[in-house]
């Protein structure tokens, strides 16, 4: 067993809104892992809660790993139906969890034991399953990819103007306002926040024990190494983490926003993004 990680925030100076938990071994015999990436809050602050994406993160992640690795009769999907409920009780009575900007975040969960390995993706964190034979999967949640074409043509845009024009601003604004229309309501995309009926629609399986060597698990801020700057497919991501492991893609990954801060080469919403990865060799 072999497990290497990174979780290194977009600036030293601002709180990370990533998490990764590991335990080896978990009950059974086996192992867990969560990878969180927190939605970061609109910049007027407004969220209808008193805390912040950390406490957030924080709480949400000891409460889906604490059950992940110790309920493993639960689904992945009920585990995370529960740590959502469990996470609202701590700040239900002092904090409107109804509010659309209400703390939440992407979620990554991996368990394996002797004969499985068990997953589950929500939002915009990405899963690579690799088995011994070299066959790639990459686990997605595709309606977070499969957004709605005027969304898209919005986003691009964001990517083409000037970083921190005016123009991008205003654009910015309106592709915002437009994916707040679609956060966690019919049709649109789904984050784990306050309401568990969400676990539904996260994305799970389970794949024999001996059909997965190795696996990763990314946040959307180490995805750019393959996704923004085009370093390498999946497989060359994998790659670079089995020979050099995670600090070396977030360092690449660093030095490519460094060299284009304005984002004139690679195109994207801003320069650094929190930045989480783990390299697992079952
Ligand atoms: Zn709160």
């Amino acid at each position: 067993m072999r497990i290497e990680l990174a979780c290194v925030p977009g600036a030293p100076d601002v709180p990370n809104e990533d998490l990764v938990a590991v335990s080896l071994p978990s009950s059974g015999g086996g192992g867990s892992l969560v990878v969180l990436d927190g939605v970061t809050p609109p910049a007027d602050g407004d969220t209808g809660c008193v805390h912040s994406v950390p406490w957030f993160t924080a709480r949400f992640g000891a409460a889906l790993h604490g059950l992940v690795g110790t309920r493993h009769e639960l689904p992945l999907a009920e585990c995370l139906a529960e740590a959502i409920e469990q996470t609202a009780g701590a700040h239900r009575t002092t904090c409107d969890l109804t509010h659309v900007h209400t703390p939440q975040t992407t979620v990554v969960a991996v368990r394996w034991d002797r004969d499985r390995v068990e997953h589950l993706v929500l939002s915009d964190s990405t899963l690579l399953l690799k088995a011994p034979g070299g066959a790639l999967r990459v686990v997605f949640d595709r309606p977070v990819l499969e957004l709605p074409p005027p969304l898209r043509a919005l986003r691009d845009r964001v990517r083409e103007l000037p970083l921190d024009s005016p123009e991008q601003e205003v654009a910015r604004w309106e592709y915002g306002r437009a994916v707040e229309e679609l956060r966690n309501v019919e049709g649109g995309f789904f984050t784990a926040a306050a309401d568990p009926d969400v676990a539904r629609r996260a994305v799970t399986g389970s794949t024999p024990r001996a059909e997965v060597a190795t696996l990763a698990a990314l946040t959307d801020g180490a995805t750019r190494w393959t996704e923004v700057f085009g370093f390498g497919d999946w497989e060359a991501l994998l790659g670079l983490l089995r020979k050099e492991g995670p600090h070396e893609l977030v360092g690449q990954v660093r030095a490519a926003e460094s060299a284009d801060p304005l984002s004139r080469q690679h195109r994207r919403g801003k320069t650094h993004d929190d930045a989480s990865a783990i390299y697992v060799e079952l």
